[in-house]
């Protein structure tokens, strides 16, 4: 298992992903997770898009997880005579709750609350901050602005208040009908568009779980207003993205950098996983290699911590959804070489109390210490991998699990290798042996190296991890070999 890479790919699926081909070779070439936006498509295209996936990894063995992305509250105008208007700096243009088909002197609106949540002087930003609005008037039904930079507006283009403060809630009609379609399809994760507080996210949860489902909630960081109720937000989440589209519109594209930094390094404090995303490698969707800033982009998300790396149109509609996913795979591995590791300073700030969470830090700071080549860990939920994913110790996580959901959960932890262990022996040694076996199998561990493994005991009853045990590799005899002595388990 030479070249394994520890930061995971997320990529959303869309027309240029739909082929089998493509996709086939878009998970051979290092897809993590995929992301059906439910922004665009029915739930049809989701689940047929599912189910060419499951068929693809049936066959292929890797481990691939699936997003659902919720829409949200976007706020967006409505469609124009001729599909689009050109927009001149000083010109007056009308956002009309009442225009049907819109020219160049007004536009309908989705959102009527909009007149409701500005002010004379607020500043409107349309098609993520291409077109900049001054609002000058507001009426019942309209609010007239100035164009202070104009150009090219097409159909449906989204709107954001610069600064944030929409009063529009996270979770729309459409997208409680849609988590009732993700938790049908089965997906692995949902992710909560525009939250401002972790009630948004508990809400989500709730209805989720009504629905049937327990995958993993994602929180998209895209408000100005969630900045301020991060660890709200996080703590009612699994885990967070860096929602760079719209974030960078609320709050302006320059202070997204350190927010990523702030966002990642929270998520991690807190236990919660973290996606970085938006145009990490947006010239690729015309062109077959990445711009050095792109580059630079994926590494510097890599060396901040990121569990995942996002790809969004790049591999929905752009000409080379292969050759980018190849790309980045390539990028994060090089970045990971330059990962410190900062295992001693994080662990002084950690505080931990349950028996299973202990378990887990110790074996991360074993496996550090004594240079181990691998860490087998048998779980049956991912916390104890999700523990000691959130340290960087540089030590591979082999996350042994009898269950199905979890594997693909894991799919996305960071230095977290997944791996479906049946687990069907009631005696440690007998399962030792066969997680010593799995990990060479996969070329994790040779015979002569150390590994730790954690454990719960007594097995095969419920309960957490409460052991942890040193190995090397080779030491132990096969418990079901004739002349172990032993018999067969
Ligand atoms: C974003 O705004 O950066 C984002 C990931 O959300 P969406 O793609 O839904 O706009």
């Amino acid at each position: 298992m030479a070249n394994m890479r520890s930061t995971k790919i997320v990529a959303t699926l869309g027309p240029a992903s739909s082929d089998e081909a493509v996709l086939r070779r878009m998970v051979e070439a290092g897809v993590d997770l995929v992301r059906l936006n439910f922004s665009h498509g029915t739930a049809e295209d989701h689940q047929a898009r599912v189910s060419l996936l499951r068929e693809i990894t049936r066959e292929s063995g890797r481990t691939v997880g699936i997003m659902a992305d919720l829409q949200g509250p976007k706020i967006r105008i409505g469609k124009f005579e001729q599909g689009k208007v050109e927009l001149v700096p000083g010109d007056r243009f009308i956002l009309d709750v009442t225009c049907k088909l819109g020219n160049s002197e007004r536009v309908g609106l989705d959102y009527p609350e909009l007149i409701d949540d500005v002010d004379v002087g607020t500043v409107l930003l349309l098609d993520d901050g291409r077109i900049i609005l001054d609002i000058i008037e507001i009426h019942s039904q309209s609010v007239v602005t100035t164009v202070r930079v104009g150009g090219t507006l097409s159909n449906n283009k989204g709107i954001n208040r610069q600064g944030g403060g929409l009063t529009a809630p996270a979770l729309t009609s459409k997208d409680r009908a849609d988590i009732r379609t993700a938790a049908e399809i089965g997906v692995d994760f949902v992710a909560v568009s525009f939250p401002k507080t972790g009630e948004d996210m508990r809400q989500a949860r709730k209805l989720l779980t009504r629905a049937g489902s327990n995958a993993l909630l994602i929180a998209k960081i895209e408000r100005a207003e969630a900045i301020d109720t991060l660890v709200d937000i996080m703590e009612a989440s699994d885990g967070v993205m860096v929602a760079r589209g719209d974030l960078a519109v609320e709050v302006g594209d320059a202070a997204v950098p350190a927010l990523q930094k702030k966002i990642i390094r929270s998520a991690r404090a807190h236990n919660k996983l973290a996606i970085t995303a938006t145009q990490m490698m947006e010239s690729m969707i015309t062109s077959p290699v990445p711009t050095r800033a792109e580059v630079s982009d994926v590494a510097n998300a890599v060396l901040d911590g990121t569990d995942a790396v996002m790809l969004s149109g790049e591999t929905a509609s752009g000409k080379y959804p292969v050759e980018t996913v190849e790309a980045m795979a390539r990028i994060c591995l090089e970045a990971e070489k330059y990962a410190e590791v900062t295992l001693d300073n994080d662990f002084l700030d950690r505080v931990f109390t349950r028996i299973d969470q202990s378990i887990a830090m110790a074996a991360i700071w074993t496996a550090h210490h004594l240079k181990v080549k691998a860490i087998a860990a048998m779980t049956q939920s991912g916390s104890t991998a999700l523990w000691m994913s959130r340290l960087n110790s540089g030590v591979p996580i082999y996350a042994l699990t009898p269950e199905v959901s979890s594997r693909y959960r894991m799919s996305l932890y960071r230095d977290v290798f997944p791996l479906l262990m049946k687990q069907n022996h009631t005696d440690r040694d007998s399962l030792l042996w066969e997680a010593e076996q799995l990990l060479i199998e996969h070329g994790a561990v040779q015979p002569g190296d150390l590994m730790v493994v954690t454990i719960g005991e007594p097995i095969g009853s419920p309960g957490g991890t409460n052991t942890l045990k040193i190995v090397r590799v080779g030491e132990h005899p096969n418990p079901a070999a004739p002349d172990s002595g032993r018999g067969t388990p």
